[in-house]
């Protein structure tokens, strides 16, 4: 389990520096923490928080939620971590859905907690920060007299640890339960991949709640008994600055948050330390990846995977950067990769698989595949046809096991009957030096059914529409069908806490209407 996961370290390396949360100033051994955890473990057993029980956060990388999640294992509750960035509408209906016990939040959140105290009755509200409302209890008060022994309780590998709500870019969000033992999976294989070892120190910038972070970077380094410092929230500068004042050696980051780091000014020098540095979570284009590895001298590994598989499902390492460009690598440790023709699955019908290079629906199976969508059997029964996670993207595999991600099925652009990728435009895109981010889309058209929409975020005035039309016709770029026909040029692109597109909203914004 994640308990004794967690008490393991504490036990081999009690004396070492464990946890770092540079908003507090505080440096906790694996020891303290663990001490932290007891205390707190018992203080949500005062209000009430037993085995099954869930007790939801909404924090951003704070101790608080690292003492809050190994707490809620030592009483077999079940973690609820929610993004922090959603609106009060949103966070409604989470914790309507996942009714849990308690829930501690922060400051930032306090405007859209408020309203939802009417319809929470049942529910403990705590704020780790020091301010008085009127509807929430103060977690230090809480933690004050609570006792440090460590709490018992019956655990076991396959209770469920957490409930994540996926980011439901269409649709409800739908809550994704993982078992103990999903995890303690997903970080053995991970600590392989990174190859972690005690002496790593460890970054955690991106947004802790959401799966890449937690279960691919910060569990393994648990796991191995590697320092985990937390900064409060992503910050290109302070990022690079936390690299060298800390000595990191290990990092995540989302693509975007790559990019965001790119247009800083800094040495290579800065990157000094670190050692393993892995990207994920959502598409980076080949032409950025190039332009990274060069200005920070490092070369990172890519994963690629979903909340639902743990989620990491395939690595692309180091020395496969250039070889591979534009591949997700293959899979990691344990898991099996399928591409199947989308169109002939059917509840009756096996899916046939497709041939090497010929693109299809991913699936997927793996130890650290989700149990369940969290009061959802039929959109579990669905995702998990017949012991496979249908991943809704778009790809094929090589001769070589390797696999590539072409968009998600709902991106895809149908222009005269032609399947156009979104994602090999916006790759191409990047090509350009000028070009800093870009995103493409499809708005209906008449006559083609739809046609292909780029929004650029451009480095300076020199680029426009006309000059990147003709750098998508030389060389061969882009076949004309796949060309953009239309340019909006922005500030920046919508994207969600851990990166991803929100091509819904840029849908919106234009009133292109989708599907
Ligand atoms: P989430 O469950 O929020 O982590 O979203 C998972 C989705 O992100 C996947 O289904 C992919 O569409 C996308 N994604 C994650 N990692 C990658 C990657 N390395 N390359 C391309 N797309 C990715
Ligand atoms: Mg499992």
């Amino acid at each position: 389990t994640l308990r004794s996961m967690f008490e393991q370290t504490a036990a081999k390396y009690p004396n070492k520096e464990g946890l770092v949360d540079l908003r507090l100033g505080t440096r906790w051994t694996f020891q303290e923490w663990d001490v932290e955890v007891n205390r707190l473990a018992n203080a949500l057993k005062t209000s009430g928080v037993g085995k099954g029980d869930k007790v939801s956060t909404i924090l951003f990388n704070t101790a608080e939620f690292a003492t809050a999640l190994f707490a809620c294992t030592k009483l077999g509750a079940v973690f609820n971590p929610i993004n922090f960035r959603l609106t009060s509408k949103e966070i409604e209906f989470i914790l309507k859905d996942a009714d849990p016990k308690v829930v501690l939040f922060e400051k930032a959140v306090a405007d859209r907690m408020e309203p939802l105290v009417s319809v929470l009755s049942d529910v403990e509200l705590w704020s780790i920060d020091e301010h008085d409302l009127a509807y929430a209890v103060h977690y230090y008060d809480q933690l004050r007299d609570a006792p440090i022994v460590r709490p018992s309780c019956d655990l076991d590998e396959t209770d469920p640890y957490a409930i994540m709500y996926t980011s439901g870019t269409t649709g409800l969000p739908k809550g994704v339960v993982h078992s103990h033992r999903d995890m303690v999976d997903q970080s053995l294989i991970m600590t392989a991949c990174l190859q972690l070892n005690p002496e790593d120190r460890g970054l955690t910038t991106a947004p802790i709640f959401h799966c890449a972070e937690l279960h691919c970077a910060f569990f393994p380094r648990v796991m191995i008994g590697s320092t985990n410092v937390l900064l409060h929230h992503f910050d290109a500068p302070s990022v690079i600055e936390t690299i060298k004042q800390e000595q990191i050696t290990t990092l995540f980051a989302a693509p975007t948050m790559w990019n965001m780091m790119l247009q800083e000014d800094f040495s290579q020098e800065d990157f000094q330390t670190l050692r393993k540095g892995l990207y994920g979570g959502a598409p980076m284009a080949p032409a950025l990846t190039l332009r990274l590895h060069e200005a920070i001298g490092v070369q990172l590994l890519q994963a690629y995977g979903m909340t639902e598989m743990g989620p990491a499902i395939t690595a692309l390492m180091e020395d496969e950067q250039v070889s591979k460009a534009g591949s997700a690598g293959r899979a990691l440790l344990n898991h099996e990769i399928r591409v199947v023709r989308t169109n002939e699955h059917g509840p009756s019908e096996p899916a046939a698989i497709c041939k090497p290079g010929e693109r299809g629906e991913i699936i997927v199976r793996g130890p650290s595949m989700m149990e369940e969508y969290y009061n959802r059997p039929e959109a579990t029964e669905e995702a998990l046809y017949k012991g496979w996670y249908h991943t809704g993207d778009i790809g094929s595999l090589d001769d070589e096991g390797y696999l590539w991600v072409s968009d998600r099925v709902k991106d895809m652009i149908i222009s005269g009957g032609e399947n156009i990728y979104s994602r090999e435009v916006e790759d191409t895109l990047f090509e350009h030096p000028l070009v800093l981010d870009a995103a493409v889309i499809g708005e209906p058209d008449e006559i083609w059914g739809e046609r292909v929409v780029a929004f650029i975020v451009k480095q300076d005035d020199s680029l426009n529409e006309q000059t990147l039309d003709e750098f998508c016709t030389s060389s061969n770029r882009l076949a004309r069908y796949k060309r953009p026909r239309r340019y909006e040029f922005v500030d920046e692109l919508p994207r969600n806490a851990s990166g991803k597109l929100q091509k819904f909203k840029l849908r919106e914004t234009f009133n292109l209407v989708s599907e």
